[in-house]
């Protein structure tokens, strides 16, 4: 969710002071640099950031703040907050308003837009034109804003406030346009409350999935192959494949249908589903085959749908239940591109359930289910879930409004039966119909949106979708979306996060790591291996000239669950001696009662080594 969308947020005393730090940012950048532009500098979840535009430097490229200047302005800031002054908040006309900020580029095109009824200070849409713009002052500075902020500067704590990067932004996130320097901020009500903020940042740089995945050999991303396309590396991959294993077996007891659709699709295709030219600047330009032009495919509905409708359906086939990893391809900007997280390729685990009016309900519940069954077995209790409805008042859904209503009904049904909690969210809707999306919260307390589920009516109509009903008559059936990890990359890198790269046992690329003492044990690690790979686990054998302590501090450093250290008296005995990986020291046990012990908590993808 947006912050900006976040009511109980936006009415907080955080947001105030935060919101409020980004003016003072802005003033004390302003005492150092007279001559920089303003953009915008609106609060954000944790924070704030102000961007600016310094100029250009002898070379024609945008002049950048050194970490140096990022000090400085913090001092300067601190400064500021305790010199106490109003926030005055004022108005100004539209014309009095261009002539004030007439040095101010970005500022006049803000007043532009406000004017026009296009979008508000901070960039989010407005309903109206405006006649009038607010102002907020404290000193001498003055910015185009409508607040609301704190009443002095005072009420922000100096030791409450810190700067923490900077980086370039486009005006408008568009390329296009000039480049901008951003200084993120952040604030908080106390010393100890930033401080505890600051820890958890450290935490999370620590927990990066970037670094992760390099260290522990999971993907890697090659800038001939190119950004935002990440090529999973043999651990990776196995632990992917883990979990598609797992869904696909769950998919199967649940009764959907396995279907592999091809990458690319005519433009008409796209066309018919309005995914084109509705989606077109997260597309890819079409592609030219023979006389006829093809895309990527952006989505996997309209591949399903045609399976749909590759033979006549009749009442007795429905619920369809089709399911693909299908990977999609979706333009995002290079600077927006990171790691596993935003991707230009990526692979959903999609599936569209076709039902009668009359399934509807059920089957939402089936998927619910579904999601709950992935996420508790992926040991996530810490998650909410969110129904997207449609706004009533602005017009880019599409649809009947009895269909709106229906599907909402079918979706709040659904969840109280389950005892599903959801909070209701206008205006987050699918622009084809109502959804429940799953947020779940990672042990660093983040919030990421994974699994979805959307009731469609309108897809079925664009492709006329039919079957014979009970009474021989035609009917329209009605569509599910669903994805509960939404997408295999970035399912995995929250993975890799939440866990910290220490996978569970079944997800684990190698699940134990055989440690002969001397190259005289090699034999016997490896008929130990050998055994335990015939029992499908994933074993691997340190045959590195390395001493016992070294292979057991590399184990523990890839992250592996058991280290089974091999001796004269494991090979002597059949056993081997076990150490975990949060460096657990368990001594022997015989091959046959690990091998056991193992394999259960493997098959019943237990938490616990
Ligand atoms: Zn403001
Ligand atoms: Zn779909």
């Amino acid at each position: 969710m947006s912050p900006q969308n976040d009511v109980s947020y936006i009415e907080s005393d955080l947001y105030k002071i935060r919101h409020s730090a980004a003016h003072v940012l802005a003033e004390a950048v302003l005492s150092f640099y007279p001559e920089a532009k303003l953009a915008i500098g609106p609060p954000i979840e944790d924070g704030f950031y102000y961007d600016f535009d310094l100029g250009k430097d002898e070379k024609g490229r945008p002049k950048t703040f050194s970490p140096e200047d990022i000090e400085k302005i913090e001092n300067k800031m601190k400064d500021l907050l305790k010199q106490n002054a109003k926030f005055e908040q004022s108005a100004m006309s539209i014309e009095e308003a261009r002539q004030f900020f007439a040095d101010q580029p970005y500022k006049l095109e803000l007043i532009d837009e406000l004017a026009a009824g296009k979008v508000d200070e901070n960039g989010e849409p407005l309903s109206e034109p405006v006649s009038e713009v607010g102002i907020y002052t404290q000193r001498d500075f003055v910015d185009l804003c409508r607040g609301p902020h704190v009443g002095f500067t005072k009420q922000i704590k100096a030791n409450a406030v810190k700067l923490l990067r900077t980086g370039g932004a486009y005006w408008r996130g568009d390329e296009k346009r000039p480049q901008l320097q951003r200084i993120y901020g952040t604030a908080w009500e106390n010393r100890v409350e930033l401080e505890e903020y600051l820890k958890l940042l450290e935490e999370a740089r620590a927990r990066d999935h970037r670094r992760l995945g390099k260290q522990l050999g999971l993907f890697h991303i090659s800038q001939l192959v190119g950004s935002g396309l990440p090529l999973w590396l043999p651990k990776g991959a196995v632990l992917r494949e883990n979990l598609e294993g797992f869904l696909r077996q769950a998919q199967l007891e649940r009764g959907y249908l396995p279907v592999i659709t091809p990458h690319i699709g005519k433009l008409e295709l796209y066309i018919t589903s309005g995914h084109y030219p509705y989606y077109k600047d997260s597309q890819y330009t079409p592609i030219d085959v023979d006389d006829e032009k093809f895309m990527l495919k952006p989505m996997n509905c309209p591949h399903h749908i045609e399976i749909y409708k590759s033979e006549p359906r009749s009442y007795r086939d429905l619920p369809l239940r089709l399911a693909e990893f299908g990977t999609v391809y979706r333009y995002e900007q290079s600077g927006e591109l990171n790691g596993l997280t935003r991707v230009r390729g990526f692979t959903v685990d999609d599936s569209h359930l076709f039902v009668t009016p009359d399934q509807l309900e059920e089957e939402f519940i089936g998927v619910v289910d579904l999601i709950q069954y992935v996420f508790n077995t992926m040991g996530f209790d810490d998650f909410r879930a969110r129904l997207g409805t449609n706004d009533p008042n602005s017009d880019k859904y599409a649809g009947a409004p009895e269909m709106w209503q229906r599907g909402i009904a079918a979706i709040k049904q659904a969840a109280d039966k389950v005892g599903m909690r959801y909070a209701v969210e206008e205006g987050e809707a699918a622009f084809y119909g109502p959804k429940l999306d799953f947020i779940f919260r990672d042990v660093l307390k983040r919030e990421w949106q994974l699994g979805t589920v959307q009731v469609d009516f309108l897809l079925p109509e664009r492709f006329d979708l039919e079957y014979t009903g009970e009474d021989g008559q035609k009917h329209r059936p009605v569509m599910i979306h669903r994805a509960p990890f939404g997408s295999m990359e970035r399912f995995v890198g929250i993975l890799i996060e939440h866990f910290n790269g220490a996978f569970p046992l079944w997800l684990s690329p190698v699940q134990a790591m055989m440690v002969p003492i001397t190259d005289r044990h090699i034999p016997y690690a490896n008929k130990v291996a050998a055994e335990l790979r015939a029992a499908g686990m994933r074993v691997e054998v340190d045959a590195s000239s390395n001493r016992m302590n070294a292979k057991i501090r590399d184990a523990q450093l890839q992250k592996v669950p058991y280290m089974l250290v091999v001796g004269d008296k494991e090979e002597e005995d059949n056993a081997v001696a076990v150490r975990t990986r949060e460096n657990e020291n368990r001594g022997a046990i015989s091959v046959a009662d690990f091998k056991a012990q193992a394999t259960t908590f493997i098959t019943t993808k237990s938490m616990e080594l």
